[in-house]
């Protein structure tokens, strides 16, 4: 059978800086064997029970990759359409196929700007700590989705 595993998780940074959490709200759910997470974290996940803690060390090669340099590209501004209007942290997609990559504003000077398209985690060692809530069956729409619905299976996903 397919799972759907829940957890609650706190993500720090190898230096324990958190950078995401789900506490206070619902717990995360995934379903096994469909690269729904990180490799690293779902290896160490899938042999474990409700209730169980674990801080689980995933080096960046397991979780986002490393920095590729030529995803990071200097730009006019007048070439944005945001044009003198772009901040530092904006996002934007690089194309309109869903596999271009999202671009962060690194840096912005009066005439440039510095664009990142790698993930706001390549290159980031993380700790997972996490709990897990509950392991269950995946429903049919999951499998046949390809996703976890929630905690209960039945969450509207986006
Ligand atoms: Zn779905």
């Amino acid at each position: 059978m397919t799972r759907v595993i829940s957890f609650h998780y706190t993500l720090t940074d190898a230096a324990g800086k958190t950078l995401d959490s789900s506490a206070g709200g619902e717990p995360f759910s995934f379903m096994e064997g469909v690269s729904q997470i990180i490799p690293g974290l779902e290896r160490e996940v899938l042999g474990l029970n409700p209730g169980t803690k674990k801080k689980i060390p995933v080096a960046a090669s397991d979780a986002y990759g490393h920095k590729n340099d030529s995803l990071v590209v200097t730009v006019p501004k007048s070439q944005l359409p945001k044009g003198d209007d772009i901040l530092l942290g904006d996002r934007f997609k690089g194309g309109q196929e869903d596999s271009a990559p999202v671009y962060t504003v690194t840096k912005v000077t009066d005439t440039e700007v510095v664009l990142d398209g790698n993930h706001p985690l390549a290159g980031v060692d993380l700790v997972f700590d996490i709990e897990i809530t509950a392991v269950r069956e995946a429903t049919e729409d999951e499998i046949s989705h390809g996703h976890a619905h929630g905690p209960d299976g039945h969450g509207h996903h986006h």
